[in-house]
């Protein structure tokens, strides 16, 4: 059979993962690609999260690119808006702008003859050997169904749609949710604002980090010498491997440490007794995504602040109405109510080989082997898709580690071994079942609500060490393929 040397490839999304499918196939010499991107500027997350405050829980060194370290970066732990400017200046930097097509949306991928064809929403049509879809996870904003939202006075956005012409000083601002985002934004203007409103339906387990600024001299050391920042990264990296194996270790001694760590956090830093309560959560440390903040504590404590714990009862136009018939009367309510996160390449209709439909595939949930590869879509592959690695960990070297693994499959299909190559159904199956076993220890699935959860109460993540995902990434499982062609 012809090995096909210089395939077509569209990359779909041009968020974090997507700029990377481009630069790294770029570096392989295959240049016969387009990212697809259906806003206006590439960025993903970091495009459309600018919430006041906004910042990454990842430290700074480690949520890059490998291939591209930083010596630049303000804090250890990175402002939204610097690593905006970080991944655009990596596309510019290694020559991949030129491929990114903005303002149109894929909205079907069909594989007939062995190519996928694209079509997008303004009519454009593709066909190409590859897909790489880079869709994001944290992408579709939920929601909350309450009662009369429709009907607030006010500004009223979600915390990924900041609007930045409402003016925030002086103002009367309620937010809805207390996960990462939430508590970011406390922090971050309760002494801008005349009175802050937290509604907090589930108190947070928090972790203290301070987040120190990179002096000009250390800047200029990393410059001079990136063996600094490879000391760096790899110390963090350490950290957090440590971390993901106790998370998946319920009694080991670094959970237990967590913990503790968390529960001084509050015991140490909540003077008032019956606001410390209200603030305990009553599940354990790491059962939702673990809240990394310096100053959350001391900031629900400031005099404009305010946490109310009664459960909405509904939205007026003058604010909103909790159980307790009080009326908390506001200007600006942010709904910081997370993100819809089975969706993966979804609304986008994928057809596979002999009319497979992945809508229909995925009715249940989404399943992928590896969280790469579905059986019967052959050269279609994901980056952070269904269950992979999301808590606590680097998306950015997930992506990296998934998408060596991608190009390993590329190769044998450029190498003439085949002309089409995904999971076998068995493979995925027998993925799925381990997965779910080892997902059911974990601490996600302590008892607790959280958006790791699956409809059926699992843990929709990667269950184990990380070390054990990047021995997967090493190199495919060969005999979990099937080659045709
Ligand atoms: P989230 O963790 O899903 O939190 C959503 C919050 O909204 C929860 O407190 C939830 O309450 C509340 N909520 C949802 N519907 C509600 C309703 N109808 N009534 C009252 N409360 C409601 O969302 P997020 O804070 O945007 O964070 C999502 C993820 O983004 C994080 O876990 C993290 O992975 C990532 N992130 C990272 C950073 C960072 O790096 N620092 C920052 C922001 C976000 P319950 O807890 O009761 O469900």
């Amino acid at each position: 059979m012809t090995a096909r040397a210089d395939p077509r490839f569209a990359i779909i999304g041009a968020g974090m993962a997507g700029i990377l499918s481009a630069i790294k196939l770029k570096e392989a010499g295959l240049t016969d690609f387009t990212v697809y991107e259906k806003a206006d500027r590439l960025g993903g997350t970091w495009r459309e999260n600018t919430y006041p405050g906004i910042t990454c829980d990842v430290p700074s060194h480690l949520y890059c690119y490998s291939f591209a370290l930083n010596p630049g970066w303000s804090h250890m732990y990175p402002p939204g808006g610097e690593i905006q400017a970080y991944f655009e200046n990596a596309a510019e930097r290694f020559g991949v702008t030129p491929h990114l097509r903005f303002g149109d949306e894929v909205v079907s991928c069909e594989f007939a003859n062995g190519r996928w064809r694209l079509a997008t929403a303004g009519g454009h049509r593709d066909e190409v050997d590859f897909v790489i879809a880079a869709t994001g996870v944290l992408h579709h904003p939920k929601y909350p169904e309450i009662k009369g939202l429709e009907s607030f006075g006010g500004a009223l956005f979600h915390s990924s749609r900041w609007d930045h012409n409402v003016t925030l000083d002086g103002a009367r601002v309620g937010i809805i949710g207390t996960g990462s985002t939430a508590v970011q934004i406390v922090s971050a203007i309760v002494e801008r604002v005349t009175k802050l409103v937290l509604f907090q339906r589930t108190a947070q387990w928090i972790l203290p980090a301070v987040n120190p600024a990179f002096s000009t001299g250390e800047q200029s050391a990393f410059g001079k010498d990136p063996g600094l920042m490879e000391d760096m990264r790899s110390s963090v990296s350490q950290l957090f491997d440590s971390f993901s194996n106790a998370i998946v270790d319920l009694d080991s001694p670094t959970m237990k440490m967590i913990e503790e760590v968390c529960r001084s956090n509050l015991d140490d830093n909540v003077t008032d007794v019956v606001l410390r309560e209200r603030l305990r959560p009553d599940y354990r440390a790491g059962c939702k995504r673990l809240i990394v903040s310096p100053d959350f504590y001391q900031a629900i404590q400031k005099p404009t602040a305010e946490l109310a714990t009664e459960r909405i009862e509904q939205i007026e136009a003058e604010g909103v109405r909790t159980a307790d018939g009080r009326l908390h009367e506001l200007d600006v309510l942010v709904l910081a109510t997370g993100f819809k996160v089975n969706a993966f390449v979804r609304p986008m209709s994928v057809i596979g080989r002999d009319g497979k439909n992945l809508a229909h595939d995925w009715t249940d949930r989404p399943e992928a082997y590896l969280s790469v590869s579905v059986p019967g879509y052959p050269n279609f592959f994901m980056l952070n898709g269904p269950n992979g690695p999301v808590g606590n960990f680097s998306l950015v070297e997930v992506a990296e580690l998934q998408l060596g693994y991608i190009m390993s499959l590329v190769d044998r299909v450029r190498s003439g071994d085949c002309r089409e190559i995904s999971a076998t159904r068995v493979a995925m199956e027998d993925f799925e079942e381990a997965r779910v076993e080892a997902a059911k220890r974990t601490v996600w699935a302590t008892g607790c609500r959280s958006w790791y959860l699956d409809d059926r109460g699992i843990p929709a993540v990667w269950p184990w060490p990380f070390e054990r995902f990047r021995a997967e990434m090493a190199s495919p499982k060969w005999e979990a393929f099937e080659l045709r062609g």
